[in-house]
């Protein structure tokens, strides 16, 4: 199935955000943010740096606590005080720019701990997991390598093994290519859009217009806090409508 067969009409949203709000002492990050994913879309987040891009993506699986608003994941609210959000958590995968992979395990171990520890699946089935996860990335050959021994890129291929080998139903992504040399940014992008294309439902912090402009089923431009304009690649990318929008795409074009 491709994720065009699936439209926020026929299907009830995977993820649904209403009138979120995010401070930070004074200052105040995401005002009344309203955003809803169907299930296998892919939606590109860009805009400037600072306008609550990464904030947004952590209220999502609740590494930040909104002050006010619905984070509706799978019909259940994450803000709800009675909610099990370790149990939501593990339906929602988080790749970040930085890796953020044990520096101390190898590739193999970065993709079962997780598995054996939240999931309590058996070493076995945990490692054949893995394996079936890091050759989806083209890693099947470094199982056994330390991050240090890997390049960037390859690096970040684990994390996005190590994010999947929980079966997540939802792929967070921040910025995965900026802290990547140039030359390795198209090998994490070529497995971000064969996830895109088996379906799976991902929400894209990104600078890559290119990739968005390819991939993305939406894009969302937020700025302050805000989201000024959403629609497809064409539309908000190729058309955009508001001279905030404008100005930004200006700026990175
Ligand atoms: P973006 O990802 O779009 O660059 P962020 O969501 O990281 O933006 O940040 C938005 C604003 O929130 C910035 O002003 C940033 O300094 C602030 N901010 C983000 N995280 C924290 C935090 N943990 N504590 C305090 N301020 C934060
Ligand atoms: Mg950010």
């Amino acid at each position: 199935m491709t994720s065009n067969e699936q439209t926020p009409e026929t299907s009830s949203p995977l993820v649904d955000i209403r009138n979120l709000h995010k401070s930070f002492g004074d200052n105040h990050v995401l005002r009344g943010i309203d955003f809803s994913v169907a299930p296998g879309e892919v939606v590109c987040v860009i805009g400037p740096s600072g306008s609550g891009k990464s904030t947004l993506l952590r209220c999502i699986n609740m590494l930040e606590e909104p002050q006010e608003g619905d984070v509706v994941v799978r019909g259940e609210d994450l803000t709800d005080p009675d909610c099990d959000i370790d149990a939501a958590r593990r339906h929602i995968g988080m790749v970040f720019q930085q890796f953020n992979l044990f520096p101390h395990q190898s590739a193999l171990s970065n993709c079962t701990l997780a598995q054996r520890t939240v999931l309590g699946r058996p070493a076995a089935e945990a490692t054949r997991v893995a394996r079936m996860n890091l050759e989806r990335v083209g890693l099947a050959d470094k199982e056994d390598a330390l991050p240090a021994q890997l390049s960037g890129g390859q690096q970040q291929r684990v994390a996005i093994a190590r994010a999947l080998s929980m079966a997540p139903l939802l792929m967070l992504f921040d910025e995965p290519t900026s802290a990547l040399d140039p030359e390795l940014v198209g090998e994490v992008l070529t497995v971000m859009r064969g996830l895109a294309d088996e379906g799976m439902t991902m929400i894209v912090v990104t600078h890559e217009m290119a990739f968005a402009r390819e991939v993305a089923d939406r894009v969302v431009f937020m700025d302050g806090g805000v989201i000024v304009e959403e629609g497809t690649p064409a539309e908000v990318i190729g058309d955009p409508q508001e001279e905030r929008t404008q100005e930004f795409l200006r700026r990175v074009l």
